[in-house]
């Protein structure tokens, strides 16, 4: 696998993909679980740095080093036990199965993670499924559904072109591979000319990261990030028939839904002025990102400075990113996360705990960061069930 350092564009070819951003040494797997809090802080390192193509809209690590990654089984980005994140997997699955008409079919799942979404897909559809995900673990859980579901423990590659199925979905994945159009590629020549297979793709919504400022979602294992157009550009020039795209999760996330078709480099008048918004988006974002980072290194000098004992809530990829940013100016020493995996765990780079919300009761924090507003309602209702008399501040 090449890695993106020509400066040239990998979705669209352009050689105009300029580096706009730079964060250095952070950790490579903000994901990955790690039992002991040295091996945390020693955790190994890599560079960010972001560019950005004019002509596509694609935003990618131009220093990406895929031989730094290994995705193993210590790999842990499940988001299933918040009932927010499982509310949302409930309908996107209920409205796949609708549009789709997904039941009675075979349903094949690219990075289906510990396999939480191909389950609901199956059971709700009764379906069958195949999932690919060189991180899964065979879950107690997974015993009722082995007649209907096969997980494969590999990346979803050309080798498995003869796996045909009447829909693929992919989530929180496509952001991981840095060449792409490869992986569209391939899938596109595994479909062949059976038009009815449509396909399902999330990634994180690159305009709430450029545009919005959801800047702790930049992370090493992302090396990839799309907007709506860079996003559409990469399937239809790879021979897809895009039928539409829409932000979901409060327009952190963006998806597509696309059938075969023929490919076109073609852009529309409203992708053409997309592009130019985006364009405008990423020549102010070094600032904005500077402008954001201080503010917090303000308050968390304040927090200090008053004593308040704080907590961080979130120890996903947004919480590991603003304590790593952040560490020189945040005496935080614990982190709350609802995935009992996590728990007793430590925090890549900079190693504060990763504890359950039952924790809270005996530590009392004064002050809770919450990393996600989306959960704040959840983090509300479940710390006042304990009783907790915390103030609350969305990063
Ligand atoms: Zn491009």
């Amino acid at each position: 696998m090449t890695n993106l350092s020509q400066h040239i564009c990998p979705v669209c070819g352009s050689d105009h993909f300029e580096i706009f951003f730079e964060m250095l040494e952070v950790p490579v797997f903000c994901n990955v679980l790690w039992p002991e809090q040295k091996a945390a802080q020693n955790c190994q390192k890599g560079d960010i740095k972001l560019a950005f193509c004019p002509s596509c809209g694609f935003i990618g690590n131009a220093t990406f080093e895929p031989s730094l990654l290994d995705y193993t089984q210590a790999y842990e980005n499940s988001l299933d036990f918040s009932p927010r994140f499982q509310n949302y997997s409930q309908s996107l699955a209920k409205r796949l199965i609708e549009n789709h008409d997904l039941n009675n079919k075979n349903i094949i799942e690219i990075g289906c993670g510990k396999g939480e979404f191909l389950v609901l897909l199956c059971e709700l559809g009764n379906n069958q499924g195949i999932g690919f995900d060189p991180t899964y673990v065979p879950l107690p859980e997974h015993q009722k559904v082995k007649d209907k579901i096969t997980f494969i423990q590999d990346y979803y590659s050309d080798k498995y072109a003869d796996y045909a199925s009447d829909f693929l979905c992919c989530r929180h994945t496509l952001e991981h591979i840095p060449q792409p159009t490869i992986l569209l590629e391939n899938l596109r020549q595994a479909i062949g000319n059976r038009s009815n297979t449509a396909i399902f793709f999330e990634v994180p919504n690159g305009l709430d990261t450029f545009r919005d400022l959801a800047i702790w979602d930049i992370i090493y294992e992302h090396c990839c990030y799309f907007a709506p157009v860079s996003l559409s550009y990469a399937f239809a020039s790879t021979g897809f028939r895009v039928q539409q795209t829409s932000d979901e999760f409060r327009g952190q996330f963006l998806c597509l839904e696309a059938v075969p078709g023929e490919s076109t480099k073609e852009m529309s008048e409203q992708q053409i002025g997309d592009l130019q918004q985006l364009t405008a988006d990423i020549q102010t974002f070094s600032q904005r990102f500077t402008s954001k980072v201080e503010t917090w290194q303000s308050k968390l000098e304040y927090i200090n400075h008053k004593d308040q004992r704080t907590v961080v809530w979130g120890a996903g990829s947004k919480g590991v990113t603003f304590l790593n940013l952040l560490k020189n100016k945040n005496q935080i020493d614990f982190i709350v996360d609802l995935n009992p995996r996590k728990q007793g765990m430590y925090v890549a780079g900079t190693g504060q705990r990763i504890v359950p919300p039952d924790f809270l009761q005996e530590y009392q924090p004064e002050l809770i960061l919450i990393m996600n507003p989306v959960y704040e309602q959840e983090i509300r209702q479940m710390t006042a069930d304990m009783g907790l008399d915390a103030e609350f501040v969305c990063v």
